[in-house]
């Protein structure tokens, strides 16, 4: 009683949080039921050459699988980037999920984390690796233990040898999902991107050539095995391959992790699997790709969701957290937030994203939005800085600028130039 009468209500708040990710809640798979439905066969038949890693990297491309961490980089041409290096090599599995409005990693997590182990074990085995990193973001504490007595069925089964996986928590930086920060920080260093190249297929961990791949990424290969290249492929809409796991939050009946074709448009994915907007609103607009991903009007929900389709429009799926917008919202206090989290997270190591974060913010914070000063700024800090914080982080702004206008004027900013 008296502990809680001497903390702050954030701190209640946030201890109440990390209770409700106690794993006791969570119902998650444990590995003897996994291998009743056929679990680790895949690995075992790798290991044991009955399975190679070119006819898994051909089953890979026919069914299109991509990088699902934001990049959408085509899962077997990393492979064979890295596999071209000399040994020793490291895998790296990045969990650390911290692109706002991105979820789907911890559902995956949370429920099979011996489907997602096993895809990174055969990852891992792809390329030889030494050994598996797993770089677990820490405001995940259920999944860390969850993870760890996974982890230690694998290990007592002998399907592991002892040490071989390797679990690290991040410190809550945002930055660190950046996959050469990541790098540093398991190094033990601050989590700061590195120049490339040397790329890390290359040069990563330790300076050694690494593997980074996204927790869903690896989820889906036991999957794709499993019910086949074609099922995956088939499963697209709008002429796109594949499902996406959408994380979707804000102005729906719905919200949650939706597992839906890939290519599917923001109409669909309201209607279809998030029960449609409350009652009475209007869609304003949407952000597809988290907080880096830009914005789009509701004029533009009927383009696919997909990797190369919001490009056009100067937006990118990322890691598929749609946020979605309502007349309820205030777009001045989107963009401000969305540039205040970018400032906050920037790791300060280059001038154009550091100054140029503060710098925005203050001009968004302005009852008149000087256009000119937004986009010079913008230029800049997309030509210059080192990472993709920096690169991307004017994409909510320039979006507004470009398809917001009305509903800008709307809420009484007045838009100069
Ligand atoms: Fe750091 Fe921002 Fe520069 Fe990336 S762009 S290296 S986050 S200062």
């Amino acid at each position: 009683h008296n502990h809680i009468e001497q903390a702050t209500p954030e701190k209640v708040a946030h201890a109440l949080a990390v209770q409700a990710y106690e794993p006791a809640e969570v119902n998650w798979q444990p590995l003897a039921a996994y291998q009743s439905e056929g679990g680790y066969q895949l690995l075992a038949a790798c290991r044991a050459g009955h399975q190679t890693v070119e006819e898994l990297m051909a089953m890979m491309e026919q069914a299109g699988l991509r990088g699902l961490g934001g990049a959408g980089f085509p899962t077997f041409k990393k492979w064979q980037f890295v596999r071209a290096e000399a040994a020793p090599r490291y895998c790296v599995i990045n969990a650390d999920e911290g692109e706002p409005g991105t979820f789907k990693d911890r559902y995956y997590l949370e429920r099979h984390p011996h489907r997602f182990l096993e895809g990174a074990l055969i990852s891992s085995w792809a390329i030889e690796a030494s050994a598996l990193y797993i770089y677990l973001r820490d405001e995940y504490p259920g999944v860390n233990k969850l993870l760890r007595a996974a982890i230690a069925e694998l290990e007592e089964a002998a399907i592991i040898d002892p040490g071989y996986i390797v679990l690290r928590r991040g410190a809550g930086a945002y930055i660190c999902g950046e996959e050469s920060a990541l790098i540093e920080s398991l190094e033990g260093k601050p989590g700061k991107p590195r120049h490339r190249p040397p790329f890390v297929a290359q040069k990563g961990l330790f300076d050694r050539p690494t593997l980074v791949n996204n927790v869903e990424t690896v989820y889906w290969i036991p999957l794709i095995h499993a019910k086949g290249a074609e099922w995956f492929a088939s499963q697209g809409r709008h002429g796109r391959k594949g499902l996406r796991s959408f994380s979707v939050s804000g102005r729906v009946n719905k919200p949650g992790v939706h597992l839906a074709p890939a290519g599917i448009t923001l109409n669909e994915l309201i209607d279809e699997y998030c029960g449609g907007l409350p009652e009475g609103q209007q869609l304003l607009g949407y952000l597809p790709g988290g907080a880096s991903g830009g914005i789009l009007p509701a004029s533009k929900a009927d383009i696919p969701l997909d990797f190369d389709t919001l490009q056009a429009e100067g937006c990118f799926i990322g890691s598929a957290a749609v946020m979605v917008l309502s007349d309820q919202d205030n777009l001045q206090q989107v963009a401000k937030n969305l540039m205040a989290f970018f400032r906050d997270e920037s790791c300060g190591q280059c001038t154009p994203c550091r100054v140029g974060t503060e710098k925005m913010l203050d001009l968004l914070t302005e009852q008149e939005w000087d256009v000119l000063q937004l986009q010079r700024l913008s230029q800049v800090m997309m030509d210059a800085s080192i990472c993709g914080l920096g690169q991307a982080a004017p994409n909510p702004v320039l979006g507004l600028l470009k398809d917001f206008r009305a509903e800008l004027s709307a809420a009484n900013i007045i838009v100069k130039g």
